[in-house]
């Protein structure tokens, strides 16, 4: 037959436990909370992936289209050039100038062109590794939701199992201890009770009388008369 301590150990053991399940359970939404935000952060990167590509294309097609344009007024301006030879020599230079600032314009194109292909190059290159990317994260995060899924199903029929298995244990409690162990843990929780060991209290770490040590030794409810938690001895 079990004795009092005995049953107080088992409440203690049991409290705990359904408290870590309590606690367990509680995080659920915040782990969620920060698993969604990071797969917003994951969708952002990869949209903004493929928006980096339209948007060099689109300034690609823009310069290309510069180019031409300036590519046109140059021959036009050397066809120029060429029947204001015999012309005065001042419209001559003048021709000259902005030939020479068509063709500045031209190369710089023709190297912002290059650069632009580069980078859309490099964005191109790297979708499929995006895209896989993207794909893997949302496999991920589904993943880890059906895992929670399992996991909350596991802590629920353990608190229910757990909870039931208090009720048990706590019948083993005397009635006439009953009003001071509901006010206690009550107060405090699992930490309401405390092992004695080494006739030490382990809750406030205070020596306990040999008087009291025997009788918590031999199975009766006690208080520690420092911090007045429930005693029992360690196994
Ligand atoms: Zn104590």
């Amino acid at each position: 037959m079990s004795t009092v301590t005995d049953t107080l150990r088992e409440c203690h053991r049991l409290r705990i436990h359904l408290k870590a399940l309590q606690e367990e359970i509680d995080r659920g939404p915040r782990v969620l909370k920060a698993q969604q935000a990071r797969l917003a952060q994951q969708q952002q990167a990869h949209k903004d992936h493929h928006d980096a590509i339209t948007k060099l294309k689109l300034k690609q097609r823009e310069e290309e289209g510069t180019l031409k344009q300036t590519e046109v007024r140059l021959a036009k301006l050397e066809s120029q050039l060429t029947s204001t030879a015999n012309q005065k020599e001042k419209e001559y230079e003048a021709k000259q100038s902005e030939i020479r600032q068509a063709r500045e314009k031209k190369e710089a194109l023709e190297d912002a062109i290059l650069a632009t292909m580069a980078a859309l190059e490099e964005k191109v290159v790297a979708v499929a590794a995006v895209d896989k990317q993207w794909a893997e994260a949302q496999a991920d995060f589904a993943q880890s939701q059906e895992d929670a899924k399992v996991r909350l199903a596991r802590l629920k029929a353990d608190q229910v199992e757990s909870q039931a298995a208090l009720l048990k244990a706590e019948t083993g409690i005397p009635a006439k201890n009953r009003a001071t162990y509901d006010f206690l843990v009550k107060a405090h929780g699992p930490a309401a009770l405390t092992p004695v060991k080494d006739r030490v209290c382990q809750a406030c770490r205070t020596g306990i009388h040999e008087q009291k040590v025997m009788e918590v030794n031999s199975g009766a409810f006690a208080l520690c008369s420092t911090c007045g938690k429930m005693l029992y001895p360690t196994e």
